[in-house]
């Protein structure tokens, strides 16, 4: 990744989520997961990986998540 590329990263609200999963789809860099226990809504979450392993691309807060997220679940931070 070059030098001046900013890292970032995403809080998902669990419980604001409907599981559409539009999110996942949305980033480039396959940061977003579903997530394995149900929120109270009864749906399975979107989830942030928080752990960047080997071979993958860490989360570049281009917020392309938090722009297609119908329900404004997602907010994105990016590195100074
Ligand atoms: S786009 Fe929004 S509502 Fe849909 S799964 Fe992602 S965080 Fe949840
Ligand atoms: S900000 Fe961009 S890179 Fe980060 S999780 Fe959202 S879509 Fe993926």
């Amino acid at each position: 990744m070059a030098k001046n590329v900013k890292k970032g990263k995403i809080i998902i609200d669990r419980e604001r989520c409907k599981g559409c999963w539009i999110c996942i789809d949305a980033c480039p860099n396959n940061r977003i997961e579903v997530d394995v226990s149900l929120n109270k809504k009864g749906y399975f979450p979107a989830r942030f990986k928080e752990t960047v392993n080997e071979g993958e691309k860490d989360c570049i807060g281009c917020a392309q998540c938090a722009t297609v997220c119908p329900d404004v679940a997602i907010e994105v931070y990016r590195a100074k």
